[in-house]
């Protein structure tokens, strides 16, 4: 097997020389990959299922779906994109013209987790390419059958110079942060990103990071609250609350928990059925670790919904638990799974309070009526993204960019934001040579009220 080095030498050349520049290169690229993965869509459906238990329309629908938009939005822009910008020249640099340049980094390095392992992945490579980098992508190996059907969709369509799957664990994450790619785009959780930021130091390498951390959904008093927990069950049970933008915890309006409570098990029954470990919709935890970590979560006491569980499946029923102190262990890491821990607040003070307490979210989720209530969270609250009035779905869209702030990550990308990620505006001051202005030349004697006058 070729080395880490090995690769990064063929891409580095690779990329000298000069085919990825091409706009046409790029764009015939990406509709080769559309094509492929197309072509290997049962193949995706297959692998999800075993890795995840995913259905193939929650496979088409969050994995597949989405690349197709990224792919289609970067094919129509991708001409606008990387066409130099021609910016304004101040009076004090006359005459010249100003230019931003758009310059791939090169070669990048993306680095993936097992939760969307074929959306997350193949998203920033659209950014890697439309920008005109080489990539080296790293599926994550908690996701076995996945990693392998994308190695297949990239080794089929792509020389190993151009984008290269490198599969492993450890020792190979390790020696692809030790060597010097020109950006790494990391998916994962935050103790990783911290290792990457590290190693990333070593080379002053630029990073985007893509984590995760516990992100609020607050439920106001409202007549809507049936529509509201029917959006929220099914952003929360997605892929088993396996999402990093899922909805972890909940600020409920003390006046609606009954009802609230009413309608989530009304809208868990209708989505999975009376025994939702049994629905064939339901989708599994990753692995046992993850699955006794997330049962270990629930107090036993605290239990208002569910709690059932089947460990050979590796399902756990949707839960609902009732949090009397922000110190139980529930509230003290993420969840990535289907617990739903159910906090009851009567001011709005309390819920400010309350999501301070954390690191600054990835997502926020706000179901509310009442528009004052809108602005006061949207003004005095930091997070990534998110939505009013529904969950998830602001990242399924190629104009929202997509990102963390603070513990949750930095950077974002999705749409035209991806191709900003992967590229180095190059700024180009072109001076004219029919006029050279000696103000700016020594001797500078009697020169500077000038310069005051230009500068005032
Ligand atoms: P993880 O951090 O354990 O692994 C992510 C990737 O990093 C994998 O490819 C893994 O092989 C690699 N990795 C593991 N240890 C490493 C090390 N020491 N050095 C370098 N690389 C290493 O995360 P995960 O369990 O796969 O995914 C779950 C986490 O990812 C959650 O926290 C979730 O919120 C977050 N996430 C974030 C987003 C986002 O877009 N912001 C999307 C999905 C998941």
């Amino acid at each position: 097997m070729e080395t880490v080095k090995g690769i990064l030498e063929g891409q580095k050349e690779y990329f000298y020389s000069g085919n990825t520049l091409d706009i046409s290169n790029r764009k015939s690229a990406l509709i080769k990959l559309k094509n492929e993965i197309k072509k290997n869509e049962s193949n995706i459906f297959e692998a999800l299922k075993e890795d995840l238990n995913k259905s193939e329309f929650e496979s088409f629908a969050t994995e597949i779906a989405m690349v197709y938009e990224e792919i289609k939005d970067a094919i129509k822009n991708i001409d606008k994109w990387s066409k130099r910008k021609k910016v304004k020249t101040p009076i004090s640099q006359f005459k010249a013209t100003s230019y931003i340049y758009k310059e791939p980094y090169g070669n990048v390095l993306i680095i993936a987790p097992w939760n969307y392992p074929v959306q997350l992945v193949m998203s920033p490579l659209v950014g890697a390419i439309s920008a005109g980098n080489t990539a080296v992508i790293k599926p994550s190996e908690l996701a076995p059958a996945t990693a392998k059907v994308i190695e297949n969709i990239i080794s089929n369509i792509f020389k190993k110079e151009y984008v290269a799957v490198v599969q492993g664990g450890v020792e190979v994450n390790k020696a692809l942060l030790d060597e010097k790619f020109d950006y790494i785009f990391f998916t994962g959780s935050i103790a990783v990103g911290k290792i990457v930021m590290e190693a990333a130091t070593k080379h002053l390498t630029p990073v985007t990071l893509e984590l995760g951390g516990k992100s609020p959904c607050i439920v106001d008093k409202s007549d809507k609250i049936d529509i509201f927990a029917k959006r929220i069950v099914w952003g929360k049970l997605l892929n088993s609350g396996q999402t990093c933008v899922a909805p972890d915890y909940f600020l409920i309006h003390k006046d609606i928990k009954e009802e609230f409570l009413k309608s989530v098990k009304k809208y868990v029954k209708e989505f999975y059925g009376d025994n939702p470990i049994k629905s064939e919709d339901y989708v599994k935890i990753i692995n046992k670790r993850h699955f006794q970590r997330i049962l270990s979560l629930i107090d036993k006491d605290n239990i208002l919904l569910g709690g059932n569980y089947d460990e050979a499946k590796l399902k756990i029923e949707p839960t609902v638990v009732e949090v009397k102190s922000l110190d139980e262990q529930i509230m003290s890491e993420e969840i990535f799974g289907p617990i739903m821990p159910i906090i009851t607040y009567s001011k709005y003070e309390e819920v400010i309070k309350t999501i301070r307490n954390f690191e600054k979210p990835l997502a926020l989720y706000l179901f509310t009526e009442n528009k004052v209530l809108e602005k006061n969270i949207l003004e005095n609250i930091n997070f990534g993204g998110g939505c009013i009035n529904d969950t998830i779905v602001h990242l399924a869209t190629t104009e929202l960019p997509f990102g963390g702030v603070g513990m949750s990550g930095m950077g974002s990308y999705h749409g035209k934001r991806s191709f900003d990620t992967f590229t180095h505006e190059k700024s180009i001051l072109k001076r004219s040579n029919w006029i050279d202005i000696p103000l700016r030349y020594p001797p500078y004697l009697g020169k500077i009220s000038l310069l005051r006058n230009i500068f005032k």
